[in-house]
Parts: C-alpha cells; sequence; structure tokens
C-alpha cells in the first residue's frame, strides 16, 4: 500500500471510531425539557449569543418573549428586529444605564416594573422561550430580590427554555442552570479606542 492509501484507511478507522463514540453518546441523550442557559464572563458575546438563540427559536415558529435590563444609548439591531415580531413579545426597562440615572430608587422601581413583565412570561405555558437579557446586574445591585427571582425561574412551565445573560451571574443562578457558558475577554476593540460599532456592538 502506497503512503497515501495507509494514510487515507488510517484516517478512515480513526473516523469510525469517533462516529461509533458520538453516535453512542447521542443515543444516551433522550431526555427532552425546558433549559435554563446563563451567559456570564467579562468577554463579548453574551447578548448576542442569547439572541442568536432566539433568532433560532423565531425560525422555527416559537413563541418567545424577551426582557432586557439595561437600556442601551444606542437602539439595537435586536430590538429593531424583533420588537414588532407576531411571535416575540418584547419589554426593555425604561431607564437608561444605571450609572447614568444615578438615581438608586428610580432604577429599584424601574427593575421591578420590569421583572414583572418576566415573571408573567416565565408564568405563561404558552411563550416557549424566555431572554432575560443583562438580569445578573438587577441581582448583584440588589434591585431585585434573589430569591423571588430563583423560585419564579425554578417554578417556570417544564417545558419552557429561559437565557439569562450577565456578568457575575451567581453561584445560585448558576447551580440552577443547566447549560453555563463563561465568556472569556481576551481582548476587545474598546480599548483600543474604537467605538461601538453598528451590527457588531449593538
Ligand atoms: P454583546 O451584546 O456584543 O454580545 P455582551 O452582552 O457580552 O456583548 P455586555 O457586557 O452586555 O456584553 O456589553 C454590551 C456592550 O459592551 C457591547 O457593545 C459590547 O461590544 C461591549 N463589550 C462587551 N464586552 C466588552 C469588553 N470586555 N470590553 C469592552 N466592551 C465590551
Ligand atoms: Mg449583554
Amino acid at each position: 500500500m502506497d503512503h497515501n492509501a495507509e494514510r487515507r484507511l488510517r484516517h478512515k478507522r480513526a473516523m469510525q471510531r469517533k462516529k461509533a463514540h458520538v453516535d453512542e453518546r447521542i443515543a444516551q441523550a433522550v431526555i427532552d425539557k425546558g433549559l435554563m442557559v446563563v451567559l456570564t464572563g467579562n468577554g463579548k458575546g453574551k447578548s448576542s449569543s442569547a439572541f442568536g438563540m432566539l433568532a433560532r427559536s423565531v425560525g422555527h415558529g416559537l413563541r418567545c418573549g424577551v426582557v432586557q435590563f439595561i437600556k442601551g444609548q444606542w437602539e439595537c439591531g435586536e430590538h429593531l428586529l424583533f420588537a414588532s415580531h407576531p411571535l416575540v413579545e418584547f419589554h426593555v426597562m425604561a431607564t437608561g444605564f444605571t450609572w447614568e440615572t444615578q438615581d438608586r430608587e428610580l432604577d429599584i422601581a424601574a427593575a421591578r416594573e420590569t421583572w414583572a413583565h418576566a415573571a408573567a412570561l416565565l408564568r405563561n405555558p404558552a411563550v416557549q422561550v424566555v431572554l432575560l437579557d443583562e438580569l445578573t446586574y438587577m441581582l448583584t445591585y440588589g434591585y431585585l430580590d434573589a430569591t423571588d427571582v430563583l423560585q419564579t425561574l425554578r417554578e417556570r412551565p417544564a417545558h419552557q427554555h429561559v437565557i439569562v445573560t450577565g456578568r457575575n451571574a451567581s453561584d445560585a443562578l448558576l447551580e440552577l442552570a443547566d447549560t453555563v457558558s463563561e465568556v472569556r475577554d481576551i481582548k476587545h476593540a474598546f480599548n483600543s479606542g474604537v467605538r461601538v460599532q453598528k451590527g457588531i456592538d449593538y
């Protein structure tokens, strides 16, 4: 056998072993359930990943709810795309960034009002996917009662998926989640003086 033929054969055998292993693991995963996915960490990519899952869900015709707990300065593309979509109920917290309002009482009132929309979605069995963007900050600032938030997440309909984003997700959130990803900051253009770019950042 020439060298190339031998290499092809070795590759084929290795791929057969890999396929058998992957097939076996796929065969073992037979559970369907509503997942809780947490996207945390200091790197860029948490909200955009969450909205990627929302796009997939809408593509499949699933009924979705979005609650954004921090309103940015810029009108974000995900809001422009999904807010008027018939499958998506979209709520944005009325205030701006917390360091812009500089009023704790106002922030707390806005957080609670916004959470009421989230809680209604999390109690509605007709809603299949709920995205709670930047929820973690409401808990780290103590704007929302963590026990109440965790209980509402835990008691949501069994088939309902929920996606939570934000830095510094608490241990209790991580424990309740089925899937957790931490996005690590390796470098970000902002630190080289590049301003936010439409499509990439908002
Ligand atoms: P994205 O919405 O782009 O997925 P994110 O949700 O992971 O980002 P946030 O902390 O919510 O990150 O911040 C949103 C905005 O801040 C985006 O414009 C994003 O590009 C920017 N950003 C995210 N991470 C960093 C970072 N490590 N340094 C500087 N800017 C960042
Ligand atoms: Mg984000």
